[in-house]
């Protein structure tokens, strides 16, 4: 590792704090959605950024924005970083910024030395990451991957019906390069963990490991109508006592598998509920996830045995429908390494760390060698407004992927 390399956090600091101020909130958060003017603004401020830094640009028609800077030998693909600059309605301001503009700072810091890496290096910033405008999310990593089809993703509608192919072209952001998987040498995203993992182990530096499998379900409990005085206890056909004997189980089969298992009931719904009838149909929604395929299916497994049970008990119709499934996705070998030696011999606090959340670089997985960064945030908050992350560990981020993109850049084949 070049010790005598370091990136400058006051300047990075400065940027995230500048790129903040494009869609402010009053809460000191950030509404910057996907192509809106604002979006605009903010795409134009990193391209001004990137021009000053002597990088190439280049738009793709997903309108994802590539910076390149050259390296010694330019047949070797690219080592990219970046993330996205959109943000949620009620975002905060490290949630996607944090990763494009410590990409930036890098590209700064080897300029300020003149340091050349042998393969290319280039910053991307990818289309509609959060999805709160035009749902689906990260759309732009996922046509570039090949996972969505291009013209699919031009016509996805906002609330108001605009598509996002009229919003990209108002913006001026429809690019002319095809938007199509290419070779590329790695992929480093930077991003806040939204989570409290990190900052309960006291850790700068978390090495995502990969994304979590998941599987979404949609239950409906169909039992009787019945009035809640003349039905004796022993006669009844309850949905919400079904019901609500889910909402336990799937909340123990969460605990049980641990470690690693998620299991949440997010909807339920008593069909016509009046207080002096008993519930005659329920429905209600489960997420499972688990970092293991394997122990992913054994919940599955799991939940539908107990709601057998469940429905013998109580006397109760109940069908479950499997709405989801992911599976679980493990990033680059040599990527995660990298990083883990580059915060070794930084002398950062670091652990291995699952991604609860989506991100880009799941979707950029698929085709290119991919790893993550995450810093801790402030009481694991995000897509809020008072989103922070602290100035030492935004810089240890930028350190470990300034080290990390060298030591990739210099020793590709
Ligand atoms: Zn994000």
């Amino acid at each position: 590792m070049k010790s005598n390399i370091g990136i400058n956090k006051n300047r990075l600091i400065k940027s995230i704090e500048e790129m903040a101020q494009i869609g402010a909130t009053a809460k000191g958060g950030v509404n910057r959605q996907a192509l809106t003017d604002l979006d605009k603004v903010s795409r134009d401020l990193f391209i001004k950024w990137c021009k000053n830094e002597n990088l190439k640009i280049t738009i793709d028609k997903m309108g994802n924005i590539f910076a390149r800077r050259q390296g010694k030998n330019n047949n070797l693909p690219p080592i990219l970083s970046g993330s996205h600059l959109d943000t949620q309605p009620t975002g905060g301001k490290y949630d996607g910024a944090l990763g494009v503009l410590s990409a930036l700072e890098v590209i700064r810091s080897l300029n300020d030395i003149k340091y050349i890496t042998e393969a290319p290096l280039e910053i991307v910033v990818w289309t509609n990451e959060e999805g709160c405008r035009f749902p689906p999310a990260m759309t732009g990593s996922a046509v570039f991957s090949g996972q969505y089809n291009l013209n699919d993703a031009l016509l996805i509608e906002d609330l108001d019906g605009k598509t996002l192919g009229e919003e990209l072209s108002r913006i001026k952001y429809n690019g002319k390069t095809n938007c199509r998987p290419r070779k590329i040498g790695a992929f480093i995203e930077t991003h806040i963990e939204q989570g409290p993992i990190l900052e309960i182990a006291d850790k700068s530096i978390g090495v995502v490991v990969g994304s979590q499998a998941q599987k979404w379900y949609e239950v409906n409990i169909v039992g009787m109508e019945a009035h809640a005085g003349p039905t004796p206890m022993n006669k009844r056909k309850d949905a919400l006592v079904g019901a609500s004997n889910i909402v336990l189980l799937v909340n123990s089969i969460g605990n049980k598998f641990q470690p690693g298992g998620c299991s949440t009931c997010g909807v339920l719904n008593i069909k016509s509920p009046s207080r002096n009838v008993i519930p005659g149909e329920c429905f209600l929604t489960i997420d499972f996830r688990h970092p293991s395929d394997q122990r992913l299916k054994e919940m599955d497994k799991n939940l539908r045995l107990e709601i057998k049970k469940i429905a013998n008990n109580y006397n109760l119709k109940i069908s479950i429908k499997q709405i989801l499934e992911l599976k679980s996705k493990s990033f680059n070998k040599k990527v995660r390494k990298t990083i883990e030696k580059v915060s070794s011999n930084l002398e950062l606090p670091h652990q291995e760390i699952i991604s609860g959340a989506g991100h880009d670089a799941v979707n950029i997985n698929d085709i290119a060698p991919t790893g993550m960064i995450f810093i801790p945030c402030v009481d694991g908050i995000s897509h809020n407004e008072t989103e922070k992350a602290l100035k030492k560990d935004i810089s240890a981020g930028a350190q470990v992927l300034l080290h990390s993109m060298i030591e990739l850049a210099d020793n590709t084949k």
